[in-house]
């Protein structure tokens, strides 16, 4: 099979002056998921690298350069999901975990447990020689002046936040689907507020007989449609949104699948956002309601694709 790779760097209100910055990000998820990937390896540790290079990248909202809670603190979300067994791994409102993304892998491949939260999964990572970090080594200084300026969330909800969650996609030659999702969630979030983004099922899912879905945007939105599962469902019967007896490709389908699931989260729930897919056979799809989204895919070749 065809490895396949799609990355996001979050939905939001980019401004001009960041678009590089956005694009250097998810270059270097691409770069990092599809060095595994090209080399014959598998989904999970794509998707794990990934993420990594996205967390690591101050500009977006994961990891380092994280937005600020209310009370000036960085809680951070993360899930790994597999399209096999259906099986996920996640950790929600971790402060002392440079990437939470490693995290939620351990608890997908060590854990009874689907999710930990807080304390307790600092405990787990503890408990199993994974090593915690300085909170104050998450918190850049553009996040700690926009938090001075601005500690409320704004009104005008995530068409208004310059930067988003990050999220990764891939499909391994050996046919296995991985999404994955990594958040330091909306700024000025209300200390413990948990969004969409470490859910299984909003902000992410993966059905190797349907696609795999990393959402971003506002997270009380995505959670009131169930983003990620309701594009798993399109992809697996596309009938509403590219008709049987229509000949459109599957790269169509794909696409039309992401923009209705965003339709619908502005329609239903009035919210702002984004995703990327793969549906099953590894066509990318990315969709957004946001001014822009950066996020990025492998195309033919090997040739990396770029937005914004
Ligand atoms: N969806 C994330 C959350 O609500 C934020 C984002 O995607 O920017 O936590």
């Amino acid at each position: 099979m065809k490895p396949s790779l799609i990355v996001h760097g979050g939905a939001g209100n980019i401004p001009d002056a960041a678009v590089n910055d956005f694009r250097r990000g998810v270059r270097s998820g691409l770069n990092a998921g599809w060095s595994v990937l090209s080399r014959g390896g598998a989904a999970l540790d794509a998707v794990e690298a990934a993420i990594v290079a996205l967390e690591e990248d101050p500009a977006l909202d994961a990891g380092v350069g994280s937005h600020l809670n209310r009370d000036g603190r960085v809680q951070l979300d993360a899930i790994v999901m597999d399209g096999g067994t259906l099986k996920a791994g996640a950790v929600a409102a971790v402060e002392r975990i440079r990437n939470p993304i490693r995290l939620a892998r351990l608890v997908f491949e060590k854990s009874e447990h689907m999710m930990l939260i807080g304390r307790g999964a600092e405990q787990f990572a503890v408990e199993n020689g994974f090593p915690l970090c300085d909170p104050e080594e998450l918190i850049t200084d553009v996040a700690r002046d926009e938090w001075r300026k601005t500690r409320e969330p704004s009104a005008a909800g995530h068409a208004e936040q310059p930067r988003g969650t990050v999220g990764a996609v891939a499909l391994d030659s050996d046919g296995n689907l991985v999404a994955g999702t990594s958040t330091g969630g909306t700024r000025g979030k209300y200390p413990g507020r948990v969004g969409d983004s470490p859910l299984i099922g909003c902000g992410c899912y993966a059905d190797a007989q349907a696609g795999g879905i990393s959402c971003t945007g506002y997270g009380e939105g995505i959670m009131k449609v169930v983003m990620a599962k309701m594009a798993a469902d399109m992809l697996r019967d596309p009938g509403a949104v590219a008709p049987r007896e229509s000949k459109d490709s599957d790269t169509r389908i794909a696409q039309s699948v992401a923009e209705a699931c965003v339709r619908i989260l502005g329609d239903r729930a009035r919210a702002a956002g984004g995703l990327i897919l793969l549906d099953r056979e590894g066509n990318p799809a990315a969709a957004y309601t946001t001014p822009r989204m950066a996020y990025g895919y492998v195309g033919a070749g090997g040739v990396l694709n770029i937005a914004p």
